[in-house]
């Protein structure tokens, strides 16, 4: 089965994404940054198979040191189950992305999710950005195309539907996530007839 693997910092939105396109109930429960083992769901009625990973980055309240073992298990998983992974979703919030990338960025650091982003491609996993909470957002060009330039996406975004996907799981609309991986299926299937 193709998998695809859920990724983003904690409060972006990945368990109320998971439940938008699982339809399982799902609870996170505890304390953000506690290491869940990866869970597994059918997604629609494709053969997928979802993985949702911890969320990383900033977690209040959490040791640096427990945090970079979070992150340590993230890239072991991703590493090993490479070679099924059909695509790698990095979920932001779509408000607070360009922030958090810009705070981070300097001579000797790379934003989380920028690394991650970089550290997909080197996989040969397909990144696609899910830029959850958009119906919060009003200048919806403008902050999409910021995005895509931070990850060294040439705007307008618009150019990268496979990759920028602008979705509101909340709202239950996620039909740009949908459609993106659609394309990266479609590439793979692409692929094996070679
Ligand atoms: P996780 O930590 O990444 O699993 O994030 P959650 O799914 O628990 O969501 C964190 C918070 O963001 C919750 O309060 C959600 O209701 C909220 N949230 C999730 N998706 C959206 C969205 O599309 N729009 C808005 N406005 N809020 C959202």
């Amino acid at each position: 089965d193709a998998e695809i693997v859920l990724l983003g910092r904690s409060n972006v939105g990945k368990s109320t994404l998971m439940r938008e396109i699982t339809g399982h109930d799902f609870t996170t429960g505890g304390k953000p940054g506690v290491t869940r083992q990866p869970n597994h769901y059918d997604w629609a009625s494709e053969s997928f198979v979802i993985t949702d990973l911890p969320g990383f980055g900033f977690m209040s309240g959490v040791e640096e040191e427990h945090r970079e073992s979070i992150k340590t298990d993230i890239v072991h998983y991703v590493e090993e189950h490479a070679d099924a992974i059909l695509a790698g979703v990095i979920v932001l919030d779509g408000k607070a992305a360009v922030d958090i990338i810009d705070r981070h960025s300097g001579e000797e650091e790379i934003p989380h999710t920028v690394e991650l982003y970089g550290f997909l491609r080197e996989l040969r996993i397909s990144p696609v950005l899910a830029v959850n909470k958009m119906d919060k957002i009003d200048d919806r060009d403008e902050r999409l195309n910021d995005i895509a330039d931070r990850f060294g996406l040439v705007p307008p975004w618009e150019q990268w539907r496979d990759t920028i996907a602008p979705i509101s799981a909340k709202r239950g609309d996620t039909d740009a996530l949908e459609e993106a991986i659609r394309v990266h299926l479609e590439d793979a299937k692409r692929d094996d007839l070679k």
